[in-house]
């Protein structure tokens, strides 16, 4: 990852900070709640994205979504988790941002929230830019700016 002060000019590109694709636990367009419940728990992550077998970024999937929509009247009805699909619960609005964006923009976002997903011109998904990175690297900065 390069560092914020590295950038001479502080131009900072979102890709210098993603999680890449391939490091980021998801689920797909298709797998039941069951599957998505088990990759949200064994990961320990409170929500992941939903891609389709072309890595094409549809939503995100998170534990509340999935307990609220097998919320039956007097109890919660674990038998339909097998039955539901991502798709039909996944949350469509969500914190994103496209590659090639402004890093302000980048900023902006993760005010308010904790991730953003990251895609490409078509869509394709890219990874993750988490508020944890950025907090990071401006700790870093800041440590390296107290020794000037
Ligand atoms: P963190 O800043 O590392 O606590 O991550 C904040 C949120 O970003 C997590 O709760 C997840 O929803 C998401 N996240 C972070 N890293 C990953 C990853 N490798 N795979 C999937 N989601 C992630």
């Amino acid at each position: 990852m390069i560092s914020l002060q590295s950038h001479q000019n502080m131009n900072p590109q979102i890709s210098d900070y993603i999680i890449p694709s391939e490091k980021v636990a998801h689920v797909q367009i298709g797998n039941n709640l069951e599957h998505a419940l088990l990759v949200l728990t064994k990961s320990g992550y409170s929500a992941i994205p939903v891609l389709d077998a072309r890595f094409k970024l549809h939503g995100l999937i998170s534990s509340p979504l999935i307990t609220e929509s097998i919320l039956g009247l007097e109890r919660i009805e674990f038998e339909k988790l097998s039955d539901k699909k991502v798709e039909d619960v996944m949350q469509i609005q969500i914190p994103k941002i496209r590659v090639d964006e402004e890093f302000e923009k980048a900023l902006d976002l993760l005010i308010d929230y904790p991730f953003l997903c990251v895609e490409d011109r078509e869509g394709f998904f890219e990874g993750i830019f988490t508020r944890r990175i950025l907090l990071k690297e401006l700790k870093n900065y800041l440590g390296k700016l107290d020794h000037v």
